[in-house]
Formats: C-alpha cells, structure tokens, sequence
C-alpha cells in the first residue's frame, strides 16, 4: 500500500515536469503533454456538461455542482475517457515508434561515420 502511494507521488512529480497543460475545469486538474491533448480532454467536458444538461432525474437535478460530484458524472460517461484514451495511446505509440526509429538511424549514422574516420586515418597513417 505505501510502495503504491510512493509510486503515486513519483509519478505526479514527473507529470508535473512532461505535463505542462494542466485542464482548468471544476474539479478537475489533468496534465497533458500537449495542447492538442487538452484541447481533445476539454471536449470532454463539453460532451459531459451536455449530457448532464439534458438528464432530466430529478435526484441528479437537485444536486448542485461540486468538484467531486462533477468527478463522479465524468466517470458516468467514462465511455468519453476510453475513446479519448485510445486515441492519445495510439498517438503515444505513433510518435514513439519514429523517434526509435530515428535514435536508431541516427546511431547507426554515427557510428559508420567514426568507422570511416578511423579507416581514413589509420591509411594516412
Ligand atoms: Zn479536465
């Protein structure tokens, strides 16, 4: 339980740092790595104010709006985070499968370069 919460607060320090964009709506603080992430989480809540708005139970009705209340009707229509989700990991991936491949090329580069020089250099020799 205590390695969990340690683990938490590693990760929120690191979202702190990777994550400039930080989501300003009620109850919510969010971190993305990108505006377009935000922008693409703040629909979110457009699309979940909608819905709450046109909900006609009078239970939910009668409650006014607080932070954690808002929380709870976002997990309502978690359907919203799931394709949001899906689309930022397939972006992840995109993005991080071209930098591999561009580390990779750019070592190789490198290292072909400095064979080639040492080639050079022992026939100057
Ligand atoms: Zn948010």
């Amino acid at each position: 339980m205590a390695s969990t919460i340690t683990a938490g607060f590693a990760n929120d320090m690191n979202d702190k740092q990777d994550r400039p964009y930080v989501c300003s709506a009620p109850g919510c603080s969010q971190r993305f790595q990108s505006e377009e992430h935000l922008l693409i989480h703040r629909h979110k809540h457009e699309m979940t104010l909608k819905f709450s708005s046109i909900k006609t139970d009078a239970a939910f009705t009668d409650q006014t709006p607080t932070p954690t209340r808002f929380l709870q009707n976002c997990e309502e229509v978690g359907l919203f985070k799931e394709i949001e989700e899906e689309f930022l990991q397939e972006q992840e991936r995109k993005r991080t499968k071209r930098y591999i491949f561009l580390k990779n090329r750019r070592t190789e580069l490198r290292r072909s370069r400095k064979k080639l020089l040492f080639t050079l250099s022992s026939h100057l020799k």
